[in-house]
């Protein structure tokens, strides 16, 4: 890529006419809990605080992404509720031109903050739950508490952060019993449950073929709850939206392995200590903070933001590369 291709690209569709309007930004690497499939039982090394992204570094950032036509902001983690500044981040973040702020959460801490969240700007919450069973829950998470969840989403609801998304993960021998308890959760109330399909990410182990279940698998138990009808396709995102006939709530289907959807991915990743990530399945990253801690200018930002549109490749390589042979980055520190 030579400077005068960089200065002629927009920065807004990349190098395969994918439109890049969603931002999905981890705040911290830092979490409350262990997820079985998410990290190792003796955790993992943490960045440096002063390695962070602070408050208005990370706002910054968002304005210029803003300006390439980012409309659409996710914050994840680690789990970004236990940032300090949650509340200055979501307004500094809405204010620099934002329209759908939503944040990814395992709710510990959710059921106390929703009401200032939404306040501050929160449009839509994501709350991660993969088991409706008390005990396994504390085991899958390793020692996070079931009716903290439960507490948070009726809060979540109250405070106007519907619909609720609840990421449910089904790894094999371990819930995939409960998937057709997840459908039925959809008859009644207006929730939003999404299958995301298990992904070989982070070396913990926990990936193997036979833990993993496809798309296909996932649906046919889901249609014991009921038939499904599907939804017309909205926008980039990954999720295949269906309604069981005659429920209130939506199920999705997540099948980065299965159903690749890479043609349509409308995003970049910022990562905690100032990375921007095109695509979650690939190590190439366009580091941001060091120049941005080196007085580095809009414009020389702006051209650091163009050329990850420009890197991000066409598609991921899960199928015929590292499936089976996790190596990538943990997912609470890319940000999932
Ligand atoms: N801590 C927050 C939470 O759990 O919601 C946000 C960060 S977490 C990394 C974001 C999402 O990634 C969660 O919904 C989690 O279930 C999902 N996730 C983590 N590891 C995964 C894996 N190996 N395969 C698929 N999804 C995964
Ligand atoms: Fe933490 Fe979320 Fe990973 Fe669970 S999935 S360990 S809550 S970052």
């Amino acid at each position: 890529m030579t400077t005068d291709n960089l200065a002629a690209f927009d920065g807004l569709t990349d190098s395969y006419n994918r439109r890049i309007d969603y931002l999905r930004i981890s705040i911290t690497d830092r979490c409350n809990l262990k997820c079985i499939y998410c990290m190792p039982e003796k955790g993992l090394k943490h960045f440096k605080q002063s390695e962070i992204l602070t408050t208005a570094e990370i706002i910054r950032i968002v304005r210029i992404a803003c300006k390439y036509g980012v409309r659409k902001v996710r914050l994840t983690g680690g789990e970004p509720l236990l940032r300090n500044d949650i509340v200055q981040l979501l307004s500094g973040i809405k204010s620099a031109g934002i329209q759908d702020l939503s944040i990814t959460t395992n709710a510990q801490r959710l059921a106390g903050m929703a009401k200032a969240l939404k306040k501050a700007g929160l449009d839509r919450v994501n709350i991660s739950l993969d088991t409706l069973l008390e005990d396994r829950y504390r085991d899958i998470t390793r020692g996070g508490e079931i009716d903290l969840v439960w507490e948070a989403i009726a809060e979540a609801e109250r405070a106007g952060l519907s619909p609720v998304k609840i990421n449910v993960v089904p790894v094999r021998g371990v819930n995939d019993d409960e998937i057709s308890a997840f459908a039925a959760m959809t008859l009644k109330k207006d929730v939003h449950i999404r299958f995301i399909e298990f992904m070989p990410i982070g070396n913990n182990g926990a990936w193997k073929p036979d833990a993993y279940l496809s798309k296909d698998e996932i649906m046919a138990r889901v249609t014991s709850a009921g038939k499904l009808i599907r939804l017309p396709f909205k926008g980039g995102g990954p999720s295949r939206n269906y309604r069981i006939e005659g429920a209130a709530g939506m199920i999705g289907f997540i099948s980065a392995i299965s159903n690749c959807f890479c043609s349509s991915c409308n995003r970049l990743r910022l990562t905690a200590i100032g990375k921007l990530r095109p695509c979650l399945f690939s190590e190439i990253t366009v580091d941001l903070k060091t120049p941005l801690r080196n007085g580095a200018s809009d414009e020389e930002l702006e051209a650091l933001y163009r050329s990850a549109v420009l890197s991000k490749p066409a598609s991921h390589t899960l199928r015929d590369g590292s499936l089976g042979h996790p190596s990538l980055s943990p997912m609470s520190q890319i940000g999932g």
